[in-house]
C-alpha cells in the first residue's frame, strides 16, 4: 500500500502518517496525485514514533511514499538504441 509520510521536525527521520486507500469513497484514483487526508485547521499534532517528539504538521508536509514494488518507472526504459 502506498503511504503518506512525514519528516520529523526534530530528528528529520521519515515516519508513516497514514496508508493511502486507493479505493476511498470510490473517487477516481490518480496514482500520481492521490487525495491527501484531511488535516484539522492549523495543523495536526503528530508524535514521531522514533524520537517521541510531538509537533504540529501541515497537510502540505505529507510526502507520498510508494512501496518499492509499485514504484513507477519515470520514463521508458525499454527503449533501445539501434546502431
Ligand atoms: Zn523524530
Amino acid at each position: 500500500m502506498p503511504q503518506w509520510n512525514l519528516y520529523c521536525l526534530r530528528c528529520d527521520k521519515r515516519f508513516d502518517h497514514s496508508t493511502i486507500n486507493p479505493h476511498l469513497d470510490g473517487a477516481p484514483y490518480d496514482p500520481l496525485w492521490p487525495p491527501k487526508p484531511a488535516f484539522p485547521e492549523g495543523g495536526e499534532r503528530v508524535k514521531c514514533p522514533l524520537c517521541k517528539e510531538t509537533a504540529t504538521y501541515q497537510r502540505y508536509q505529507l510526502v507520498y511514499s510508494a512501496p518499492s514494488e509499485e514504484k513507477r518507472v519515470p520514463f521508458r526504459t525499454d527503449f533501445r538504441f539501434t546502431t
